[in-house]
């Protein structure tokens, strides 16, 4: 049964490589907050770019994430009632959406080049985005419009607001206050060759599969008030947020795809075993006193969201060592 507090959230990776250490970490994170909560896990696979995903990744993602030990009550391997839960199998839904906003009047074609774009560095608002959109399309004529697509311009097309407010709170953050300037102005829920615009698909899809807990790192922070704004948009009711600080490598660079030694499948080979991954992520997550072995199911007692570390975590120089030596005490046991 559905109760108005049964909390649903997800993990929702982009199958664009293999999991690192750092993914492990805020999935981790986020399972241990669903299931503490007797809530529901949702897998989904976030191949919306369909120039950096591969089918490949998507499975062995899942492998990795059976491997730590983290379970989903739905996902694109075990289904459920929000199918589907693949990002690429949706895209006459996004479509359907991006109809409706473009019905209301809200969004518009934007014809700007990405050199176009680029040279706009000096406006005043520089966010995470960058500059904001000055929103030079927004009003085209109708013959500049088809002078354009006549040279063989194709639109992006662009959602546009004025200075809605996009406020929210973060259970780990606190209280955020963006401009949608800050944000980057008027974005594109299309790109113009057609491909669907994450905040969109990651949008609609919260919505669809009636996620109340949008759990994930602090890297995305930046996009959630163009989510929020979405969402209000769509008429639904937003998620509660918390965005988990990031795993950085010993020199303090946050992990990324290239560092390819901390993918969980790199570690497996190198005899270090899930207890010990999840065992020390749960000591860096203020829920064990020291790294020992653990199973994600072990840390739930241990858990609550106000134990978490406010600050980014760094690995030592000696992260391989120490997991190392975790994982020989198992075959102690
Ligand atoms: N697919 C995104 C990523 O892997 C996460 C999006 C989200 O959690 O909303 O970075
Ligand atoms: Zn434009």
């Amino acid at each position: 049964m559905l109760t108005a507090s049964h909390v649903r959230g997800r993990l929702a990776p982009s199958p664009t490589g293999h999991l690192h250490l750092g993914n492990a970490w805020a999935f981790l994170l986020c399972w241990l907050a669903v299931r503490k909560a007797d809530g529901t896990v949702i897998l989904r696979m976030e191949d919306i770019d369909p120039d950096r995903s591969k089918t490949e990744f998507a499975t062995d993602i899942i492998t990795d994430l059976h491997w730590l030990g983290l379970d989903w009550d739905e996902g694109p391997d075990c289904g459920g009632d929000n199918a589907p839960y693949t990002q690429s199998e949706k895209l006459d839904r996004y479509a359907e959406v991006i109809a409706q906003l473009s019905e209301r009047g809200l969004t518009y074609p934007c014809y700007c080049t990405r050199k176009e774009l680029r040279s706009l560095a000096s406006a005043p608002h520089k966010g995470e985005f960058g500059p904001a959109y000055p929103g030079t399309c927004l009003h085209l004529s109708a013959s500049r419009k088809a002078e354009l697509e006549a040279a063989g311009r194709r639109p992006s097309l662009r959602l546009h607001a004025d200075s809605p407010d996009l406020s929210f709170h973060d259970r780990l953050c606190g209280d955020q206050h963006q401009t949608w300037e800050e944000c980057g102005g008027d974005f594109p829920l299309r790109r113009s060759d057609g491909v669907i615009s994450y905040q969109l698909a990651v949008a609609v899809d919260d919505i669809d599969q009636n996620v109340t807990l949008v759990m994930r790192g602090d890297d995305i922070l930046h996009c959630t008030p163009r989510q929020v704004y979405l969402y209000k948009l769509l008429n639904a009711r937003r998620p509660d947020y918390a965005h988990v600080p990031l795993v950085l490598d010993a020199e303090g660079e946050r992990l990324a795809k290239r560092h390819k030694h901390f993918e969980l499948r790199a570690l497996r080979e190198m005899g270090i075993s899930a207890k010990a991954i999840i065992g020390y992520l749960g000591y860096r997550a203020g829920l064990l006193p020291e790294p020992k072995l653990a199973q994600a199911q072990e840390l739930l007692t241990h858990f609550s969201l106000e134990k978490l570390p406010k600050q980014a975590i760094q690995l030592e120089n000696d992260i391989e060592e120490i997991l190392k030596k975790l994982s020989e005490k198992e075959n102690k046991l």
